[in-house]
Formats: C-alpha cells, structure tokens, sequence
C-alpha cells in the first residue's frame, strides 16, 4: 500500500469516480477512507466518523461481523470462482438460494436469479417481466410503469424506468415504453395534495388513467421501491403499495418491489413489500444481502410467474446472465450475512433506532428553519430535504448544502447528499449512543450555515 501523501497526489488522476464530475477531483478531493469498524470510518486525514449512510445503504451489519467475512476468507480458499451458467454450479450457490428462498418466503417468492448487484437485478426483471408475457401468448405486453423519483440504477432498462432525469437526460434516448407516475410525494407533487392517503389515491387514479391511454395490453411491469431511497426517502402512505397490487392485478401486469435498499430489515420488515402488507410478482435485491462486502444482487421470483418459465417449451429458456452470477465467494457471503442478519434480528434494531433518528431530526427541525420536510419512521431511513425559504420550500443551493456536509462531517457523521436532501442509512446494527452522535452532528452542520 502507498503512503498518504503518494494518494493525496495521486487522487484525481487516474480515476474517474461514479456519480461525480471528473474534473472536480483535484480541485475538491474526495475523502479517502482508509479504516472502518462497528459502524465508524477513519479518513486518511485523521477524522474518525460514524457512519449515517451505511456504505451506500448497504453495510447493514456495520463494517466488523467476523462471520461474514470468514466465510468470504474460507470460500477463496476453497473455491474462488466457476461458472453458474447452466450445465455447472457450486455448493456455496445451492445453500444460498436455498437461505434466499427461505428468508423471501412470507413474500410469496420461490425462485432466485443471480446477479452482481443492483443495476444487473433490475435490468434482469424488466427482461423476465417480457419474457413471462410472451411465454404467455401476450408478447404486446412490452411497456413499463414506474414512479418519478424512483432509483432503479443505471443499466439501460434501469435508468429507463428511472424517475430522477439527472440519471437520465445525458444519456437519452432510453428504453422506449417507458412512462412515469407522480411520486407519493405528500410536500410536492403536481396534485398540491398534502394528505398523503389521498395522494396515494390520486396516484392510483393517475396510474389506471395512463394504463387505458396505454392499452393495457401492452404494459409489462410496473416498478417501485417500497420506500424510495434516492429520490429522496419518499415515504408512500400505507395504502399506496397495496392500491397499485390491485391496478397491478386488474390489468395483468407484474408488479416488482425493487427491495435493493428496504430488502433485509432497513425499513423494520424483513422487506419493505411485507412492511405494507404486499406480495409482488417479483423482487429484486442487492446491497444488504451480502452488507456490501461482496457485489451480490439477484432477482426473486414468485411461484406463479416461475411455473410459467419451468414449464414452456424451448422458449422458456433465460438469455440473460452475468460471469460472477452466483459468484461461490459472494454465495458464500450471502449465506453467512443473512444467518448474521436473522441472529441479531437487525429489523428490530431498524425499528427503533429508526424512530430515534426520526423523532431526533424532527426536534431539530423545530430549531432549523432551513428543514423543510422530514421523511422516515419506518426503519433506519431517514430524509431532511433542505430549503433557504420555508414559507416557499425554495430547494436550498449546492454550495451550502456541500458546507451543511462539511461541517456535520467536522462534527463527527457522514451523511449523503441527494441534491438538497440528506439521505441517512446507517448500519442497522447502530446502537442509542450513535445515533445521538448523528444528531448532534447535524445540529453542528446546520448552526454551521
Ligand atoms: N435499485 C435501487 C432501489 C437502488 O437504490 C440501487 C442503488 N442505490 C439500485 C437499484 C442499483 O444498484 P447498484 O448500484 O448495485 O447497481
């Protein structure tokens, strides 16, 4: 390993970094973290942190559970990779598809798919969801239906359905038959419709609405997050998963929880589907699977939507696929993560340190007129979204938003950016004591300004 001084000059160079400006690196160096423990960083330049946003809402046991990383150690040593394409497989891949299946259950869901992570899980569904149709004798049922805000990563079909256009416009034109619902946004959103049930009804009626315009026998899927992460930690009402399984139902089309960030206890469920009373036709997941430590993600598939593939002709056949699909040394992390996950039932931890961080930033919001809007409750997701009028919900600017993140990080938390929201994830192992840090930090982050 180089020296600190040898990275600080190198940083900016050689790397372009996902999801920033390649310019901007020399002039504004990222932070280098070099050390993680329980759920704290160290940066190379002293400061040690706790960590409010979990990696990238992933590192759900904290960065120090032996067991997971043992059996990713014991795996190499065993097996470090073969293929899974069909005609081989490995032991670590058997047992986690099976632990897989046995945790998404209650979920209705019976088969697994593979993948290296999220974007690849989502594509992958968008792919089945056409295929089952077409299996089916519906092959005009192509289209997609998501909600804007939505995060669904950034392969082709993902940033299609994608309802934030930063991710989108640099790269137009995507997937064709594409469209998107408002988002269950109760503090913007084009109905100014406050309430969040009857938003949700709105949205509903928006939804059958564009399904007629659309022809109901040409749409697939439709996609949501249970809670959506990135656009903001949109919290629907818990009405609104339940009203778009019934239009889902109505009109034939699969519905897909996109569980990548609420999969594995984050939102104080096992799953965010479970958390609003919902079975979806298919899942995909990501992240907390394997708590970051090894890129795993994978599509979940009902037994309804799997009989239909199983028992077609030649035509049932999966094209799709990834070299590190069922990768042994990630299998091996997912097996030992979700026994870690069910051990320390992290959903309960989630639960109540999600109120606490709630009800904490809630206090603050009392104190700092900057917060406009704070979004959580349900599990250890939190949004602050920060505005410079109140009265106005004017979107507070970049550069104060970057000394809001500055300062906190001074004061002792790593907090994420959304363009002027704070997005906060935190380990779901996180005890009382830590989450008071977070909050002192941001009283400290938002004096700052
Ligand atoms: N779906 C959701 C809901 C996500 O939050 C993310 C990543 N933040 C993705 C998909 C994409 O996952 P990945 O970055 O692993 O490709």
């Amino acid at each position: 390993m180089k020296d600190d001084n040898f990275l600080r000059e190198m940083n900016g160079r050689h790397m372009w970094q996902p999801m920033g400006h390649p310019g901007e690196a020399q002039n504004s160096p990222p932070r280098i973290i070099k050390t993680a423990e329980g759920v704290r960083l160290s940066d190379i330049d002293g400061h040690s942190v706790v960590d409010a946003v979990g990696g990238l809402w992933c590192v759900n046991l904290g960065y120090s559970n032996d067991a997971v990383k043992q059996a990713i150690s014991d795996q190499l040593w065993e097996l470090p990779y073969y293929s899974a394409f069909a005609g081989t497989t490995n032991p670590a891949a058997i047992e986690a598809a099976y632990t897989v299946r046995e945790f998404f259950a209650p979920d209705g869901m019976e088969r697994v798919f593979f993948t290296s992570g999220g974007s690849d899980s989502v594509d992958t569904a968008l792919r089945l969801a056409r295929q089952y149709h077409r299996l089916r004798g519906e092959p005009t049922r192509t289209k997609f239906l998501s909600l804007k805000k939505g995060y669904h990563g950034t392969h082709w079909g993902g940033a299609s359905v994608n309802g934030n256009n930063r991710f989108r416009i640099g790269y137009e034109p995507l997937l064709p038959g594409c469209f998107h619902l408002p988002a269950p946004y109760p503090y913007r959103n084009p109905f100014d419709e406050s309430d969040p049930a009857r938003l949700a009804e709105k949205i509903a009626a928006a939804m059958v609405d564009e399904i007629e315009f659309q022809d109901p026998s040409t749409i697939a899927a439709f996609i949501m997050e249970p809670i959506l992460g990135a656009g903001g930690v949109i919290v629907p009402d818990a009405s609104f998963m339940r009203h778009m399984r019934e239009i889902c139902d109505r009109y034939g089309i699969l519905m897909i929880s996109d569980e990548v960030i609420c999969g594995f206890g984050r939102t104080g469920d096992w799953t965010g589907a479970r958390h609003w009373g919902v079975q979806p036709d298919m899942m995909t997941i990501a992240k907390g699977v394997t708590s970051g430590y090894f890129p795993v993600g994978g599509v979940l598939v009902s037994g309804t939507v799997a009989e239909v593939f199983e028992g077609a002709d030649a035509s049932g056949a999966i094209w799709t696929g990834y070299t590190y699909s069922a990768h042994p040394v990630g299998a091996a992390a997912v097996v030992a993560c979700l026994s870690e996950t069910q051990r320390l039932d992290t959903k309960a931890n989630a639960a109540a340190r999600g109120t606490q961080l709630y009800e904490g930033v809630r206090r603050l919001a009392e104190k700092h007129d900057i917060i406009g809007d704070v979004r959580g409750g349900h599990g250890l997701m939190t949004g602050i979204e920060i505005v410079s009028d109140r009265a106005a919900k004017t979107p507070m600017d970049a550069t104060t938003m970057q000394r809001i993140h500055a300062a906190t990080y001074e004061a002792g938390a790593m907090v994420r950016l959304g363009a002027h929201n704070i997005l906060m994830s935190p380990p779901l192992v996180i005890s009382e004591a830590e989450i008071d840090v977070i909050l002192a930090a941001l009283d400290a982050g938002f004096s700052a300004v």
